[in-house]
């Protein structure tokens, strides 16, 4: 089936798989010059497609690719003057170039947070080959509340499951259950 939408532009026509040794890379910004420079001294975690409207996406495309990596392996070496938080409320803060617009790296600060810790990452600005492929799609559906066409929604879901991405609405069932599981302990229905 031809598609006439793109998914994501590293994934549109299948999928490499990560590199085992892989221990992480530079990602660089989209500036012409004086690009903000971001080290990561890890692999990355859980990559996925992510439909919701707050991820950083390249131009066309209806998904992110965005995985994890430990916060503390990640510094900004070059021109950190030009990152600012995109928006400061929002659970994760995104740190974008005020100059060409990607996110360089999303920070959790909320300590309660189920995922404090990690930090929100698009391998794709890495010049590195071997970062831990995607493995589902998440937030699908709010693909729509970003301006696809709610028609085009079952081409959708049927091109990630043809690329090897389970589709999910939230997030995957591990990642649903690690949220309920930290929100049970934290009520106490849960004992830690
Ligand atoms: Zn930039
Ligand atoms: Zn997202």
């Amino acid at each position: 089936m031809a598609s006439t939408f793109s998914i994501h532009p590293s994934i549109d026509n299948g999928i490499a798989p990560g590199a085992k040794d892989f221990a992480g890379g530079t990602l660089v910004c989209k500036c012409a010059s004086n690009p903000v420079k971001v080290e990561v001294k890890s692999q990355s975690a859980h990559n996925h497609a992510c439909g919701c409207t707050k991820c950083w996406k390249p131009a066309g495309a209806l998904f992110s690719v965005v995985a994890v990596v430990p916060r503390s392996s990640i510094t900004v070496t070059e021109n950190a003057d030009k990152l600012a938080i995109v928006d400061p409320n929002a659970g994760i803060q995104r740190y974008a170039c005020k100059g060409c617009g990607v996110h360089l790296f999303g920070r959790i600060e909320n300590k309660e947070h189920a995922f404090y810790g990690l930090d929100f990452i698009h391998t794709e600005l890495s010049p590195q080959a071997g970062w831990s492929e995607p493995g589902f799609a998440a937030f699908v559906s709010s693909i729509i509340e970003g301006g696809a066409d709610p028609a085009i929604m079952g081409d959708v879901r049927s091109k990630l499951k043809s690329i090897g991405l389970e589709p999910y609405d939230c997030l995957n069932p591990p990642l649903m259950d690690a949220l309920a599981t930290h929100a049970a302990k934290k009520s106490g229905v849960l004992k830690a």
